[in-house]
């Protein structure tokens, strides 16, 4: 049981009450909110997005300390509220029910990853990777996690006022943990759409970064998409070569060689990503090719998939309702997700080192 405590209110529309939420998705379709004290429930239940929960009551790390989630709140007058100007990446971990212990995967990219998007926002962050790590651990361990979840590092312009602008800024690091499972809920048979949105270009705000702001570019991509029925959207770029998903990587399998879009073709450098093609390569022994990718080739693809932390891997079956291949989850996607699913879960050796033991 996640909400403890008195239910106090029962919300149909919610809004005000969803500045905790990490995603906010749901609200806008009326689901009950549940109110309770020092904890908010959110049914994010719809055809497309799992239910994702947020305990206040568990741990954050905010303004260099260790606190309930609850506490953890910041002023709306606030740069990085105010204009978007903070970075952030995405983790999971993973519980292995046979060891008994929890597993972050693959925390130092992350947190690397997370630096040099705070390089190209000219932050100044005073911890590296292994101080990162350490808070990371500090929280997890103060609320004892035992089911998989997801964490939140987030790096943003924390003074108060107007001015935009990058220099001459505090960066407050802060970090939170939620209870997760599925993301996208249709991951083995997804149906996905060319987003009539363009991905976000290099030169309008760093695309190979997890820059705050640049997410009102995904959530435009994924609102569309889910509204017009679809599980997910396929983006191209300003040049009309396939990038990515709204937060997902993706692969195809075309003459029998995995191609995924170049880092130089305004993509998220994504963990996953990285991590799949080491697998494909590894222990498959596939071809993999970083190269463009055009929007017809995508239909005649024999498999597609798409990647990400939170979505993990999603085989695509159907795009704009032309079916992928067999129009079903292909072998390769098949294998690849059961290879990932071990991986993460530290039940396979080989890869130890990408699992950080909490
Ligand atoms: N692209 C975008 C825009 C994303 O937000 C994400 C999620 N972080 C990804 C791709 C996948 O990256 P990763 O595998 O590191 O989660």
């Amino acid at each position: 049981m996640l909400c403890q405590g008195v239910m106090q209110d029962i919300h149909p529309s919610g809004y005000e009450n969803v500045r905790a939420n990490v995603s906010g998705a749901g609200a806008e379709r009326g689901e009950a909110f549940q109110i309770g004290r020092g904890c908010i429930r959110y049914n994010l239940i719809n055809q497309f997005i799992m239910e994702v929960s947020v305990d206040l009551t568990k741990h954050a790390f905010f303004e260099g300390k260790i606190v309930p989630l609850g506490d953890a709140k910041i002023n709306i007058a606030t740069h990085g509220f105010l204009y978007g100007t903070a970075v952030f990446s995405g983790m999971r971990a993973y519980w292995n029910e046979e060891k008994k212990r929890l597993f972050v995967f693959r925390p130092f990219e992350h947190f690397h990853r997370l630096l040099n998007s705070g390089k190209m926002m000219a932050m100044s962050i005073p911890y590296d990777e292994e101080g990162l790590t350490q808070i990371m651990l500090d929280v997890l361990r103060t609320d004892n996690w035992q089911q998989d979840i997801y964490l939140r590092p987030t790096v943003d312009k924390s003074d108060m006022g107007i001015g935009v602008r990058l220099h001459d800024l505090t960066d407050e690091f802060s970090l939170f943990v939620t209870a997760f499972e599925k993301y996208v809920k249709n991951d083995s048979n997804a149906h996905v759409t060319f987003s009539s949105w363009r991905r976000i270009d290099d030169n309008v705000i760093p695309a190979r970064g997890k820059v705050a702001g640049a997410y009102a570019n995904s959530a435009l991509i994924k609102t569309d998409a889910n509204r017009a029925g679809f599980d997910e959207a396929i983006v191209l770029d300003s040049h009309g070569h396939v990038s990515e998903g709204s937060a997902m990587n993706i692969f195809m399998l075309r003459d029998g060689a995995l191609v995924t879009p170049p880092i130089t073709d305004n993509i998220l450098e994504g963990i996953t990503r990285r991590s799949i093609i080491e697998l494909a390569r590894n222990e498959l022994g596939i071809e993999v090719v970083e190269r463009s990718i055009d929007r017809t080739e995508v239909f005649i693809a024999e498999e597609i998939f798409m990647t990400g932390t939170a979505a993990q891997v999603v085989a695509v079956t159907k795009v704009d309702h032309r079916p992928i291949g067999a129009g079903t989850m292909g072998p390769l996607t098949t294998k690849l997700r059961a290879l990932f699913d071990d991986v993460v879960h530290g039940k396979n050796p080989k890869y130890h080192s990408w699992n950080v033991e909490v």
